[in-house]
């Protein structure tokens, strides 16, 4: 599937560090005409609005040209996760036109399963991918493993990560484009909740939820198209569908807490009380449907974490687009919530911080708070 002729997939991130530096760039070698086009007329101008930081930068090339294939895989990333199992859910279970329905899925070694040349990130990849090969087997589709090294280059640089790293993913797909002619990428959020919230606060945190809806469509070369999906619905709206699903109910895996996991994935896949566990938890609680799930999350755990977690879900919604969908979601299915008084009451002693960021919050201009918020969440200027 690799590209052969063409530097496409070589481009985005030297543009991040480029902007980020105020350093023009050349990349010695040809690229796709389109691609390069859209770089220079609206990617750039994107990113500018972003981040204060990133800087428009002249880019030159050796030249232009479209790899010669013929790519015929319609793909997405399948991890079992909540996005990619509503993608497969949504495009290939309920999808009947054969021109956008999937017909194959890509399992990614990147820097999810630990550090690059840590044997424990090896065996939990290992052992994913053999949860994730089971699953794909039922569906009948093949499962293409992806095994990268990006994250060998990537640790310890400031500027990587949520602001950086979607491009160096996109990059990764980029260069499949012998094979693959279309790819889903699924979103975090539905349109409105990426509307009402992204452009307020995701700005400098995280590009992807900032800009993919309209990122995306313009990745593209020739070959390949970059397709954005799961806009029509929010993450707590995707957790209902999936609910009753067989294949999500014996391979949901969304857990982020890594290092927990080292030990424990034989038991247990999924941790049940890390900020991907619980919001999953608490969707399928509102709907009665966490008995579906008992043997993939420690329920024990979530139990004992649920009520901190419906505390905080009070006060910080507005500063986090997972937890205003729970929050909506939540109350919409009748669960009964905290009062903020009774929340603020609560992490007055326990969490001291949260109190004084919740009143300065309150007391303090949006874009003042805001700026203070990300200096001292994100390190961000
Ligand atoms: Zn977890």
């Amino acid at each position: 599937m690799l590209a052969a002729s063409v530097y496409n997939a070589f481009v985005l991130v030297p543009l991040y560090i480029g902007m980020t530096y105020k350093t023009d760039i050349h990349i010695h070698g040809c690229v796709s005409k389109i691609l390069y086009r859209n770089i220079n007329n609206h990617l750039q101008r994107i990113l500018c609005d972003f981040s204060d930081e990133l800087s428009r930068i002249n880019i030159t090339v050796d030249g232009f040209k479209e790899e010669d294939a013929d790519p015929s895989i319609i793909g997405t990333g399948f991890s079992c996760g909540i996005d990619s199992l509503s993608a497969v859910y949504n495009r290939y279970v309920l999808e009947t036109d054969p021109e956008y329905r999937i017909n194959g899925l890509f399992f990614y070694s990147s820097g999810v399963h630990g550090n690059f040349g840590d044997d424990r990130a090896v065996r939990l990849y290992a052992k994913r991918h053999a949860s994730v090969q089971q699953a794909a087997d039922k569906l009948g589709l093949p499962l293409y493993m992806i095994d990268t090294n990006i994250h060998a280059f990537t640790k310890g640089h400031g500027w990587y990560g949520p602001r950086a790293q979607y491009l160096g993913f996109y990059s990764c797909i980029l260069a499949l484009e012998r094979g693959i002619r279309m790819y889903y990428i699924p979103g975090n959020f539905g349109y409105g909740l990426t509307m009402e919230w992204s452009f307020r606060v995701a700005r400098e945190i995280d590009f992807a939820e900032f800009a993919e809806y309209y990122t995306l469509p313009m990745i593209h070369t020739g070959n390949i198209r970059l397709i954005p999906e799961g806009g029509q619905f929010n993450r707590t709206e995707k957790t209902e569908q999936l609910a009753d699903w067989d294949i999500a109910r014996e391979h949901l895996d969304v857990c982020n807490d890594v290092e927990g996991l080292y030990d424990t994935y034989d038991i247990c896949p999924n941790c049940g009380h890390c900020h991907k566990c619980l919001p999953t938890l608490l969707a399928l609680e509102a709907v009665g449907k966490l008995g579906h799930f008992a043997r993939k999350f420690d329920l024990g755990k979530y139990k004992r974490e649920s009520r901190k977690y419906k505390y905080l879900l009070v006060l910080n919604k507005e500063l986090d687009g997972f937890l205003m969908d729970s929050y909506r979601f939540c109350k919409a299915h009748g669960m009964k919530l905290p009062s903020v008084f009774a929340a603020l009451l609560y992490v007055l002693f326990r969490k001291p911080k949260t109190f004084v960021r919740y009143m300065m919050q309150k007391v303090l201009p949006e874009k003042t708070f805001l700026r203070i918020y990300r200096r001292r969440r994100y390190n961000v200027k």
